[in-house]
């Protein structure tokens, strides 16, 4: 494959664009080489700018879960830019995305629209302290929320590929405040309430964590985490950003039967456009302006386009009872294909894998936390990364990221991947 354009227009990037790019991973520093500049994109297929084809197993991080340019959700985009782009006033269609999403999602009963999962987690704790009246909350090592100051201590995601997980730039203040404990791990997080009794507003967790590649709960995990929040007066949030309407219609807490009592939402609640949220039973809800004292706004929060695109794709997943079957299926395919070529080829490695979300990690031994994650073999990864490139197979740049399946993939692509990995695997 050619790379010419590509490299250009990166090259007069670099000049205007820190890094060339608006967010981080993008700029393929962990894997090396010229990221590839996308022209257009339908369906499972990525068209870049010197005409190669890919098929795409990012998916813009998570929100099309119905293949790109969905023609229903573009649609309502296109009709509702034609009617004005902004208010900054009320508008029907908030209200309609919003009775949807809270029939969807369990337990609860107001949802606030913001616009990314940043602002949704850095909101979501900001109301947990106004709530409880405590300052420090609890993140674990690997799990990326954002990066709002709070969140940016031993982040996930890009904040490892970059060897920055602690950015300057977040003070030593808001850093005290946030104490760190190790996924998987009940008894660590059972000794950090103990030694901030009554300190601890919220305890923030991905439940399927997906920044540090796929890395599932263990059995009883949340369920613990649930009833130790229970026993302190903690608030239990649930970031699923990346979980919400892709595991289930209610999201993790529908697939793993726990109560959360925030939950924040991003990527697919925005059908593509920059939405995210958060929700909570109405107690909780209720705190926040204009109700209540905890501040929190947005100029273009509820905008109609984007909300146009959320309320489109949250229809098509409600109405259709199969989908997160499908893409179970699906995903569930592509795991036993790419497990049978790595074995066969003696390749050492673990996938893990929650419906739609998997991630092949090259180690041999289980990944259930940031420091077993870290333990996978990274220049394995990259050679592996730019193999499937040139296969015409894009995953995501780094090795702590999860893939994301789409329901556009067809068999025959899942097929084509599967002996694209068996290439790659025989080459390296
Ligand atoms: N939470 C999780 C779990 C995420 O994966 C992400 C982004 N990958 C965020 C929060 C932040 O969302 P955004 O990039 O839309 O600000």
């Amino acid at each position: 494959m050619i790379y010419q354009r590509s490299s250009q227009l990166f090259a007069e990037a670099e000049k205007v664009i820190p890094g060339g790019v608006n967010s981080p991973v993008r700029a393929f520093k962990y894997v090396g080489g010229t990221p590839i500049f996308v022209k257009e994109a339908k369906g499972a297929y990525l068209y870049d700018e010197d005409g190669n084809r890919l098929i795409d197993y990012i998916n813009s991080w998570g929100p099309m879960i119905l293949g790109h340019a969905y023609e229903p959700v573009v649609n309502a985009v296109i009709e509702k830019a034609k009617k004005g782009t902004s208010f900054g006033m009320p508008t029907e269609i908030e209200t309609e995305i919003a009775q949807l999403a809270v029939a969807m999602v369990p337990n609860i009963d107001k949802i606030r629209f913001v616009n990314s999962g940043t602002e949704a987690c850095m909101s979501a704790i900001r109301l947990a302290r106004g709530f409880t009246g405590r300052d420090k909350i609890i993140k674990f090592a690997g799990c990326y929320h954002g990066h709002s100051d709070s969140f940016l201590i031993q982040a996930g995601s890009g904040a490892i590929t970059f060897g920055s997980p602690n950015s300057p730039g977040v003070t030593q203040g808001t850093a005290k405040d946030t104490l760190l404990a190790h996924y998987n791990d009940i008894e660590n997080v059972k000794s950090l309430l103990e030694a901030n009794k009554e300190e601890v507003a919220a305890i923030i967790i991905e439940p399927v964590a997906g920044n540090m590649g796929c890395v599932p709960p263990k059995e009883g995990f949340l369920e613990a985490l649930r009833s130790l929040c229970d026993a302190h007066g903690t608030l239990l949030i649930f970031d699923e950003v990346m979980t919400g309407f892709r595991l289930a219609k209610g999201g993790a807490q529908e697939l793993y039967n726990i109560k959360a009592d925030i939950v924040c939402f991003g990527k697919v609640i925005g059908g593509g456009l920059p939405v995210g949220a958060f929700a909570a039973r109405n107690e909780i809800m209720n705190y926040l302006a204009p109700l209540g004292p905890v501040y929190q706004a947005g100029t273009l929060s509820g905008n109609p386009l984007a909300m146009a695109a959320g309320l489109r794709m949250l229809q098509e997943l409600n109405n259709d009872v199969d989908i997160f079957n499908r893409l179970e299926e699906k995903t569930a395919y592509l795991e036993k294909g790419i497990r049978e070529v790595l074995t066969a080829n003696g390749i050492e490695f673990t996938i893990n894998r929650v419906g739609s979300m998997i991630s092949v990690h090259f180690d041999k031994n289980e990944v259930y936390d940031f420091n077993t994650a870290k333990n996978g073999d990274n220049q394995y990864f990259k050679d592996f990364f730019h193999g499937l490139v040139k296969e015409g197979v894009y995953i995501a740049p780094s090795a702590y990221e999860t893939w994301f399946i789409t329901d556009a993939l067809t068999y025959d692509d899942l097929d084509f991947t599967i002996r694209a990995v068996e290439k790659v695997t025989k080459t390296l």
